[in-house]
């Protein structure tokens, strides 16, 4: 068996990552008020530290 931990504020499955490296909560974690960095859009997820609105965030990451 594998050290699979879940993430107790998301709850997505991290392998070996602690809770503070969580990359779903990392992404969520956008700050009050921050605006798309691609559009004017107000924010609602952070790409790499970049703040990014939902639209923008779909075309980041396709789904199939
Ligand atoms: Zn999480
Ligand atoms: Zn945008």
């Amino acid at each position: 068996m594998g050290e699979l931990t879940t993430c107790n504020s998301c709850g997505s499955e991290l392998d070996n990552l602690s809770q503070a490296d969580c990359p779903v909560c990392d992404e969520l974690s956008v700050p009050k008020g921050a605006i798309c960095d691609s559009c004017d859009n107000p924010a609602e997820f952070q790409i790499n530290g970049s703040p990014t609105c939902e639209s923008c965030h779909e075309s980041a990451y396709p789904i199939d």
